[in-house]
């Protein structure tokens, strides 16, 4: 299981003369569910960007298990570097249109792994669903393909941004168990980015409050409520 150690000084944006996030210092233990709250704007998709390697954190602390990540430069992605640890799973659902829901997933895997795929479908419940092009897909769907390939990997973090904006309420309440039934199964240590602050609750262990830029830590609350 994985430990997240973030201490960020000062990030700037090139070309800005606000820093985005200032003194922003946490730890995520090991199997923790940790989510971010902060007003739109603040900052907490850098956080991650940051934390997954895809911006730059030269300067700035970030490490898995004390472990100093690797310097990432403009032509090292850190991401690739991390890959068998580290999950991602965005806002939008970013399938390949082209690509059936298997090929999706068989992106990020190697050829030996590919009978994993109809398990894991299973798991999102998606069985049948595998040959289906993602635009034959409703939204709901769709993020289940991109939480099924971000498990593909077995990631020990995992990053979400917003990931059940814009769904109907159903659909976002199935997902939520759903990902922390995925999560508690495996050990997951979580970083989850939100407005929503009921949403927070349900899923956190720890809900850390962010400032608008440049923005920081303005509160932390331990959620102690049994998960569901
Ligand atoms: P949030 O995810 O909390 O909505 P973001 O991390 O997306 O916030 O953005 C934080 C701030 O940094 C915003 O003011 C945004 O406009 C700015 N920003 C984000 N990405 C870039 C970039 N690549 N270059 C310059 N400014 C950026
Ligand atoms: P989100 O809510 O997920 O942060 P945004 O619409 O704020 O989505 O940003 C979408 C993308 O555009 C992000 O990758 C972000 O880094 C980039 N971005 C946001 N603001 C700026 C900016 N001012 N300059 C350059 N890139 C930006």
């Amino acid at each position: 299981m994985i430990e997240l150690n973030v201490a960020i000084n000062n990030k700037y944006y090139p070309n800005s003369q606000q820093a985005v996030l200032a003194q922003l210092d946490f730890t995520v233990k090991p199997g923790e569910f940790v989510a971010i709250i902060g007003p739109s704007g603040c900052g907490k998709s850098t956080l991650l960007n940051m934390i997954s390697g895809l911006e730059d954190c030269s300067g700035q602390h970030i490490s898995y298990n004390e472990r100093a990540s690797q310097k990432y430069g403009a032509n090292d992605s850190g991401v690739n570097n991390q890959s068998h640890q580290l999950g991602y799973i965005f806002q939008q659902p970013r399938l390949m249109p082209w690509l059936t829901v298997k090929e999706n997933i068989e992106l990020v895997l190697s050829p030996s792994q590919y009978h994993k795929i109809d398990g894991l479908l299973a798991q999102v419940g998606l069985d049948n669903k595998g040959g289906y092009f993602p635009s034959q897909l409703s939204g709901g769907m769709q993020r289940r393909v991109s939480i099924a390939r971000a498990f593909a990997i077995n990631p020990q973090l995992l990053l979400l941004d917003e990931p059940f904006n814009s769904l109907d309420a159903p659909t976002a309440a199935r997902l939520r168990q759903l990902l922390l039934d995925l999560c508690i199964q495996r050990g997951t240590t979580v970083v989850f980015v939100t407005h929503d602050l009921s949403e927070a609750i349900y899923l956190a262990d720890r809900i850390i409050f962010m400032s608008h830029s440049p923005s920081t830590i303005v509160h932390q609350a331990i959620v102690d409520l049994p998960k569901p």
